[in-house]
């Protein structure tokens, strides 16, 4: 398997038809695999924003006060704002800002980006990830992951991940396959598209690269069960839930 980066991108701009861009820069294979950094689809689909667009609510001045105290630097009410309305749960508010997106990914700030965005204050992610992806591997031709870097629980560091993803399944299905000894697999249900994410991101980098579109060659899915299921569903999720009962103090 081989990851390479899309060289020659320019700054992308709302409106940009993006697939062509990547088309024009490499010759695809079907059985290629595009991760698209999320960060150049919002840009495309015009997802920057102003401050100014988000007039802060009592709720977000509280959330921004009480950030603003715990980080010794004032922290804008506006930004709280553009959270809330980016979230459909904020599960923390201190010591930062754990948000499920509409689109149900749970990540820090709801993902809005301030980073890589010459043009605005702020960068939204995507509406709806999947359709972005459906939309760029219909015209690419091969299946397309929409990534962000994120962090995690439990570790430092952040690593990519997938929002959305078209013309392949999100995890491969080991259940019912054998371990080296002929035990039968119980559990493994492997996050294929986060670990095609998590490679992209390491040709793509955080900073000034400019190298938003890796292509992985050579991986192939293969005959296996798949699934789309990776965002877990609220009632099944036990850390969500004990970070709802949880207060930083
Ligand atoms: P995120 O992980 O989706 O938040 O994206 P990052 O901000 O980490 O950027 C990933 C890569 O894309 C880095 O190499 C950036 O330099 C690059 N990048 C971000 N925006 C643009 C753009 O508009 N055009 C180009 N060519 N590269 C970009
Ligand atoms: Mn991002
Ligand atoms: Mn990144
Ligand atoms: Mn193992």
């Amino acid at each position: 398997m081989e990851v390479f980066a899309v060289p020659g991108l320019p700054e992308i701009r709302e409106g940009d038809d993006l697939a062509a861009l990547v088309a024009e820069r490499v010759d695809l294979r079907p059985d290629d695999v595009v991760c698209v950094a999320s960060t150049v689809v919002s840009k495309a689909e015009g997802r920057g924003a102003a401050l100014d667009d988000f007039p802060a609510s009592e709720r977000a001045h509280e959330v921004a006060r009480r950030l603003s105290e715990l980080a010794g630097e004032e922290k804008d009410p506006r930004f709280a704002q553009a959270i809330l309305e980016e979230s459909e749960e904020v599960i923390l508010d201190a010591p930062f800002v754990l948000a499920v997106t509409r689109f149900g990914h749970i990540t820090v700030n709801a993902g809005i980006d301030q980073s890589n965005v010459p043009d605005h204050d702020l960068l939204l992610l995507p509406e709806d990830p999947t359709a972005s992806a459906e939309a760029l591997s219909g015209s690419l031709g091969c299946p397309v992951v929409v990534t962000d870097t994120s962090g995690r629980p439990f570790r430092h560091g952040q690593r990519g991940v997938a929002l959305g993803w078209a013309g392949m399944p999100a995890a491969r299905d080991w259940r019912g396959e054998s371990d080296r000894d002929g035990r039968e697999l119980g559990v493994t249900v492997q996050a294929v598209v986060d670990e095609l994410a998590g490679a992209a991101n390491l040709v793509t980098g955080e900073g000034d690269g400019g190298t938003p579109v890796a292509v992985v060659r050579g991986f192939a899915f293969g005959d296996h069960e798949g699934s789309d299921l990776l965002f877990r569903s609220t009632d099944r999720d036990v850390v969500r839930s004990a970070l709802r009962e949880w207060t930083w103090t």
